[in-house]
């Protein structure tokens, strides 16, 4: 089939290359020329997995293509797809302005029947304002169909749940947009959840909100864990065990980052709040995601005593392994809080320096950079783990006690062996488990 993607980042880029791998023919719109630039080259403008082989293999086999302009992706594609950003406003609802400025672009180009569908995270409803949009822009009556189909890609492993997903949720209003869509779909072997627009719109947002609930809720546990003396790690696996719970992301740690949790999160709340919802559980994900810093910062403190004029070292910046992405990461928050206590800080991590250093400028002694961890440990008065890269995992021991100058880890990953620290002589703070 012919496809349309609107917007060249993590998820257009994904579903570009993705679909153009199962044989199907790739249009993929980005407004920014430099990227376009690259992706023509096969680079893609950021870190994932597989991602920049895949795209060159569908380059050389003419699969997809790249350009700046809207009207011949709008001309060439049976689907299209809109993968443009959704970031959160001052007050927590997302920005829709480039949603509303794709639909308007298709619309002006708009000749023939075409199905636009929504991949971008969006509040439920959305494709009123997008239905809408398009045919108040539409030059001559053309008949068209909007639909909705989230995407739950995570980052690091883009293209594994791209090409082999949970399930595939559909939105649609029509039986000529579902049967388009199906026909897309007819390879994926997973449950195909077909359902009214509203509620696949909503489905995206619920999924999110109830992740990050896992994991607020073991950040809870791991506080009452800290207090008393039990584990985190043992409490959580125990009831993860329960297959009505799971274990997956029920982990405990420094709190969840990214493009995706802490946006969606505060989108739903002001979703439901909007409806006349009581929003508190929601609220409460948030505020415990948000303290996380703050008790992470008390335990450097129990170990550090003073941490102005200490030399304190970050292992991994981006919110998690696998990426570059250092949107709403922990790693960042916590360097600007401990800068304003007056730590030197040495930040490491193996893929998202360069994105890092453009939100929190490089300035030495006071910030520096390192993509060797060894480097950035030398005479550290204390690491802090942050992202629990490969690297980070398989750091030498001996060595790190060896070249800090007082071993100390506080740890938000829980990635060592306890016993394994102490044995290497290093004084260790994990999380939730009193050591
Ligand atoms: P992104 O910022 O990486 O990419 C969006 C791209 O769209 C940018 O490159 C931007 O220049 C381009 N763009 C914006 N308006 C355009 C226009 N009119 N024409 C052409 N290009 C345009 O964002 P992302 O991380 O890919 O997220 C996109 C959406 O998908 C968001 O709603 C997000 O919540 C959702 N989502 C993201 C992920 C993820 O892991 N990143 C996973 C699932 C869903």
């Amino acid at each position: 089939m012919k496809i349309g993607v609107v917007g060249g980042g993590y998820v257009g880029l994904t579903t570009g290359v993705c679909f153009s791998s199962l044989g199907h023919d790739v249009f993929v719109v980005e407004k920014v020329e430099e990227k376009v630039k690259k992706l023509k080259e096969g680079i893609p403008p950021f870190y994932e997995p597989g991602l920049e082989e895949l795209l060159k293999k569908m380059l050389m086999e003419g699969k997809i293509r790249f350009s700046t302009n809207i009207k011949e992706m709008t001309e060439f594609s049976e689907i299209i797809f809109i993968c443009v950003g959704t970031p959160p406003k001052e007050d927590g609802y997302p920005d829709l302005s480039q949603i509303e400025e794709a639909a308007r672009e298709i619309a002006l180009h708009l000749r023939d029947y075409r199905v636009i569908v929504e991949k971008s995270t969006v509040p439920v409803r959305t494709s009123y304002w997008i239905e809408r949009t398009i045919r108040l822009n539409l030059h001559r009556p053309v008949e068209f169909d909007v639909a909705s189909n989230p995407e739950f890609l995570r980052e690091g492993s883009a293209i594994k749940d791209f090409l082999n997903p949970d399930r595939i949720v559909i939105g649609v209003s029509s039986e000529r947009a579902k049967n388009i869509l199906l026909e897309l779909y007819k390879d994926f072997q997973c449950p195909k959840i077909i359902t009214d627009i509203s509620s696949a719109e909503l489905i995206k947002h619920a999924s999110n909100s109830f992740l990050a609930m896992k994991i607020s809720f073991a950040n809870l546990l791991s506080e009452i864990c800290e207090k008393t003396g039990a584990n985190v790690e043992v409490v959580t696996h125990a009831i993860g065990l329960d297959r009505r719970i799971g274990t997956d992301f029920l982990k405990a740690g420094i709190g969840y980052g990214g493009s995706c949790f802490p946006k969606d999160i505060k989108a739903f709340i002001k979703i439901g709040e909007e409806l006349g919802i009581d929003m508190s559980l929601l609220k409460d994900v948030h505020n415990i995601n948000e303290r996380r810093i703050d008790i992470f910062i008390s335990k450097l403190k129990g170990a550090l005593w003073n941490i102005k004029g200490k030399t304190i070292t970050i292992l991994g910046i981006s919110f998690k392994p696998d990426t570059d992405d250092i949107r709403e990461a922990p790693s960042l928050k916590l360097s600007r809080r401990l800068r304003e206590e007056g730590a030197y800080l040495k930040l490491y991590d193996p893929k998202a320096v360069e994105n890092a250093k453009r939100e929190f400028p490089e300035n030495p002694p006071e910030v520096e950079y390192f993509s060797d961890p060894y480097l950035a440990l030398q005479n550290a008065d204390a690491a802090c783990v942050v992202t629990e890269w490969e690297e980070v995992k398989k750091l030498d021991l001996k060595e790190v006690k060896r070249i800090m100058r007082t071993p100390i880890i506080v740890d938000g990953r829980n990635v060592y062996n306890p016993q394994l620290l102490r044995e290497a002589g290093i004084e260790y703070y994990p999380t939730g488990i009193k050591f």
